[in-house]
């Protein structure tokens, strides 16, 4: 296998795009520099040099059916022709509205649209900040929101800046922020309650809002501990604070109704952009009556040229339509898939005697090498997983025919077949022999 017009393709888009690529996340592949694509279909990604991959990246988590699926396709071509962006009212948006409200677990809610997850929490931020009238929110190590200036702290810091874990200090993750944003950022460890309610006490009524990934995608895929979310949601309502859980990566992925349903925590707001329309970019933000009527009133503005446009909406509409035709099988066998993916890469390990290291509901998981059984946070994360073993890793099953991304976090789609887990797992063999 051979990169030569990738590489000469990179070589020509330093000097046309900043660092040769669209988003810095990109920078970092696997392979050593930013491949060149050119098709995806179903499971399957080709790069210009001709290799075909098994895809575990599915544009970080949005193609949750596979690249290209032919029903979004034929859904997005017929409404093209009606238009693509009216910047007014239309019938789908009402059409998607329904249909997501009845899968999502938040009663008496109402929705608002809009285009990336980085807008979307935005939002969010500025409704519980509108709605409390308090100016402080509550941030984990760890957590990924999107790159707006407000969020982007502590997202994975150099551990020699982080502070104590009693008192974490919001390090920000760029030139350029604002230092302003960091005085109304409390920054906290996850998943230990005690230390959250340690934050609470030391801002009495000053915090608006709690805004988390309930499952932490951005950080080895880290499910909350028993008990966690639920003692947070009491915290927040004693407290008079709102929960948020940002589902980007979690909604339509985990369960039909996302994490809240597969863990069985309700909060105030929830998030939610990759999975919504199957590949289409799009954003939505779900919330209590009460608390949206902030926004419905004009208290808290929102806004958006293609905020619910034709395209995206059509696709979101094809993709929901398509899990509820599909009915419970769907996320079972999704997530089943998964289980089965991870259950073999640690039969791998376990033979080989490898420290590779699975963990994640299913549909998502993360792979890492580490000699801990479990890992609970960020700083857990930071301090016992050998990244660049994981790299190692990857470039190599990249050579074998198999995409990961470079965080290590794998995204099943609905198109995955025996066969791909079967490769998969073989090749991942291949390579931890010659890892270990
Ligand atoms: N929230 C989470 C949990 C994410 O993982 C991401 C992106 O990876 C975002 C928000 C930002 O979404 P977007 O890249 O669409 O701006």
């Amino acid at each position: 296998m051979h990169y030569d017009d990738s590489r000469r393709l990179y070589e020509q888009a330093i000097d046309l795009l900043a660092g040769g690529v669209s988003s810095q996340f990109r920078i970092h592949e696997p392979a050593g520099f930013p491949l060149f694509f050119d098709r995806a279909k179903g499971s399957y990604m080709w790069d210009v040099d001709g290799n075909k991959y098994i895809d575990y990246v599915m544009g970080l988590g949005p193609n949750l059916f596979g690249h290209a699926p032919e029903f979004i396709i034929r859904r997005v071509n017929e409404e093209m022709r009606r238009g693509f962006v009216f910047s007014a009212q239309h019938t789908g948006e009402l059409e998607v509205t329904e249909i997501a409200l009845s899968m999502i677990p938040i009663s008496d809610a109402l929705v608002r649209f809009a285009s990336s997850g980085t807008e979307i929490n935005q939002l969010a931020i500025r409704l519980m900040r509108g709605f409390t009238g308090r100016s402080k929110y509550i941030k984990f190590e760890g957590h990924y929101h999107g790159w707006a200036d407000n969020v982007s702290y502590s997202i994975h810091p150099s551990l020699n800046q982080v502070g104590s874990p009693l008192a974490p200090e919001p390090v920000p993750e760029s030139a350029g922020i604002d230092p302003k944003t960091a005085e109304n950022i409390l920054v906290c460890e996850w998943n230990d309650l005690d230390k959250i309610k340690q934050v609470f006490k030391r801002h009495p009524d000053e915090i608006a809002g709690v805004l988390m990934e309930p499952i932490l995608g951005n950080s080895n895929t880290i499910l909350p501990s028993s008990g966690y979310l639920e003692g947070v949601k009491s915290l927040c309502h004693r407290e008079g604070a709102l929960l948020c859980f940002d589902e980007v990566i979690t909604g339509f992925r985990v369960a039909k109704g996302g994490a809240q349903e597969l863990l069985g925590v309700t909060p105030d707001l929830a998030t939610y952009a990759k999975s919504l329309a199957g590949g289409f970019p799009i954003a939505m933000l779900v919330g209590r009556r009460e608390i949206m009527d902030l926004i419905g009133n004009g208290m808290v503005v929102h806004g958006g040229s293609f905020n619910s446009n034709l395209v995206s909406i059509a696709a979101a509409h094809a993709s929901l339509q398509h899990i509820q035709n599909a009915g419970l099988g769907f996320y079972s066998e999704l997530n089943d898939r998964g289980l089965r993916l991870m259950e073999g890469l640690r039969r791998n390990a376990a033979e080989l005697g490898s420290n590779l290291h699975v963990q994640g509901p299913g549909s998502f998981f993360s792979i890492s090498f580490t000699d801990r059984p479990e890992i609970l946070n960020w700083r857990d994360h930071a301090l016992n997983c050998d990244e660049s073993k994981y790299l190692r890793f990857a470039k190599k099953l990249m050579e074998k025919g198999v995409r990961l991304s470079s965080i290590g976090r794998v995204h099943m789609a609905s198109t995955h077949t025996e066969e791909d887990l079967k490769y998969t797992i073989e090749a991942a063999r291949e390579v931890l022999q010659a890892l270990v």
